[in-house]
């Protein structure tokens, strides 16, 4: 028997009392509004724990707690048998987030509250060119103090996350690279910063894609799945064994880059063959006559023209699929995913030619990974990434509620 001295027996005793509220308050942020009686039975604890635990939550200002629906828990032929259960709810209004997702031809910058409610939103539109990351900055800087102008006075602002379509070093946000925006060790993260007066997380936008799927969405419960983002070129978040798949510095999931079609086009990335190149947005608006840098709207206007009748941008889409098909194919053959979620333009090209991907996937694909995985969309639509952003940033909140509380309200 391990006999602890008293003063490590409280310390470990404080340890299990942040560690439940944490638990606590990531239930109710992914939940939402939840009884106690509920809590109760999902975090294994007695009702005056959670009384405790709510309590010290409700004080902080995280949650507030409202007479539920009373449960008949005691005879049931007695009028005043059931006893009420306090809802626990979050307090979205007072507990916010900034979230931005930076695309090559999108900007979405969105306050975000506890509970993953969109309290409001401004999105932008561009064409397709290099953009200097110092000018995306100063957007956003602008864009994000005219969200913060709407904020009721007693409300805390946790941080900013930010999804760029690159890869992000995962200890200061440094962007090292992102090919489709023309950004090269690009200090997104400091110049955020600094710009919102606020501390800011930036991620990769598959990883943040799978993460807001895999919180609430079509990955949640899932412990093995694969976001495929869409957006010009294609990336990959990973969840394997039920944590993220990072890699090293955080660069893993390129699978846009792999070569698919040795000695094929030539790639924005040096490389020659990508896969990329061959389902990308920009292939598609190629060979569907298209100018190039069309966004998400541009590929839904050929969608629906392939659906329409129109043989050119058929041919465009079924291309496309095809190589969507089999690129899907090495990324389930290399991961063995329960679920790969097609996000961003990979959505869309799914939906009006989903056979012509399955049919490819299933020449392709191993039997034995092939009879595992569903092929999914997003349930979050095209907001996984801008949702996953927002995650990062409650993120440090919901690990330590009060700690992380304390040190936003005392800056
Ligand atoms: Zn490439």
């Amino acid at each position: 028997m391990t006999v602890l001295a008293q003063g490590a027996r409280g310390a470990r005793s404080e340890d299990v009392r942040r560690g439940n509220l944490s638990t606590l308050l990531r239930y109710v942020h992914v939940h939402g509004p939840t009884a106690r009686s509920r809590l109760t039975a999902v975090l294994g604890l007695n009702r005056s724990t959670i009384g405790d635990l709510t309590g010290e939550l409700v004080a902080a200002g995280l949650v507030r707690e409202e007479p539920g629906r009373a449960e008949r828990v005691h005879d049931r032929s007695s009028s005043s048998g059931g006893r009420p259960s306090y809802v626990v709810t979050p307090e979205s209004e007072r507990v916010q987030v900034l979230a931005v997702d930076v695309g090559v031809t999108h900007l979405t910058v969105a306050r975000i509250g506890l509970g993953g409610a969109v309290l409001s939103r401004i999105d932008r539109s561009y064409r397709r060119g290099a953009r200097r990351q110092r000018d995306v900055t100063a957007t956003i800087g602008k864009i994000g103090a005219a969200l913060l102008a709407e904020v009721e006075s007693g409300a805390v602002l946790i941080g900013a996350g930010v999804a760029v379509p690159g890869m992000v070093r995962r200890r200061d946000g440094q962007v090292r690279q992102a090919p489709n925006l023309g950004w090269k060790d690009a200090p997104v993260g400091a110049e955020l910063a600094r710009a919102l007066g606020l501390p800011v997380w930036v991620g990769n936008d598959a990883d943040l894609g799978i993460r807001a799927e895999h919180v609430r969405g079509a990955a949640a419960g899932v412990d093995d799945a694969v976001y495929l983002s869409g957006h010009s070129g294609i990336g990959a978040g990973i969840i394997a064994g039920g944590l993220p798949l990072g890699g090293r510095a955080g660069y893993a999931g390129e699978v846009g880059h792999t070569v698919i079609n040795p000695g094929g086009l030539p790639c924005h990335c040096g490389s020659q063959g990508c896969w990329e190149t061959e389902c990308g947005e920009e292939r598609l608006f190629e060979l569907a006559g298209r100018p190039l840098g069309g966004g998400l709207a541009g590929v839904r206007e050929v969608a629906a023209a392939a659906v329409g009748g129109e043989p050119v941008a058929r041919a465009a889409i079924e291309h496309v699929a095809s190589w969507l098909g089999r690129g899907t194919a090495n990324v389930v053959n290399a991961l063995n995913p329960e679920v790969v979620i097609l996000g961003g333009a990979l959505e869309e090209v799914f939906g009006v030619a989903g056979a012509t991907v399955l049919a490819e996937f299933e020449v392709t694909a191993l039997a034995a990974p092939q009879e595992q995985v569903r092929i999914v969309t997003p349930h979050l639509g095209p907001d996984s990434t801008l949702v996953g952003a927002a995650e990062l940033a409650f993120e440090a909140l919901l690990s330590e509620p009060l700690l992380e509380l304390g040190r936003r309200t005392a800056s």
